[in-house]
């Protein structure tokens, strides 16, 4: 399993948070093989844990590392995961759940383990926050020197023109 392609995922489950199961579906719209499995329950956890995991995200935001790291165990102890190895692409290798873990089961167990390697991995101030302001989409920063500010391309650019008609309003209108 690709842990940070798992964290990239907890992330866009954050975002999507997803109402009902025609949102989760629409969320796993590349694992088609899951579709038919979703249930009304599905939804119901992962939007508890969606909340629960998106404090996580303003922890490390924050930078308040002892949060991060225990919001992250209080949620592993409430969801153990059970790795299995899997060779169904002919290649061995781990997995979250196995095949009978519902999908709730599966996505927070995939979201759990993608986080807790980010952390140990990259550290626990990774996880971030949109600073465009008002978009409050969480987002995974891999970058390498840890400057990402933004969820997307659009919100960055969207911040960068707020900052420069500010600058322009300062240096033109400025208070005397
Ligand atoms: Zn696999
Ligand atoms: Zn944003």
């Amino acid at each position: 399993m690709d842990f940070l392609r798992y964290a990239d995922q907890a992330a866009a489950l954050v975002n999507a948070e997803p109402a009902d199961p025609e949102a989760l579906i629409a969320h796993l719209a590349d694992r088609e093989w899951l579709h038919e499995q979703v249930t009304p329950r599905d939804v119901r956890a992962l939007r508890a844990f969606c909340g629960r995991l998106r404090a996580v995200f303003e922890a490390s935001e924050e930078r308040r590392v002892a949060d991060v790291v225990a919001g992250l165990n209080e949620l592993l102890v409430e969801h153990p995961v059970t790795p299995v190895i899997s060779d169904h692409d002919g290649v061995l290798h781990l997995h979250v759940a196995d095949r009978s873990a519902s999908v709730a089961d599966l996505l927070v167990g995939e979201a759990l383990m993608g986080l807790a390697t980010l952390v140990c991995d990259l550290g626990p101030t990774r996880l971030g926050v949109c600073s465009a302001a008002p978009c409050r989409r969480v987002y995974v920063d891999t970058s390498p020197n840890a400057s990402r500010r933004y969820c997307s391309e659009r919100c960055s650019s969207r911040a960068n023109v707020a900052a420069f008609r500010a600058r322009r309003r300062a240096a033109v209108g400025g208070p005397a």
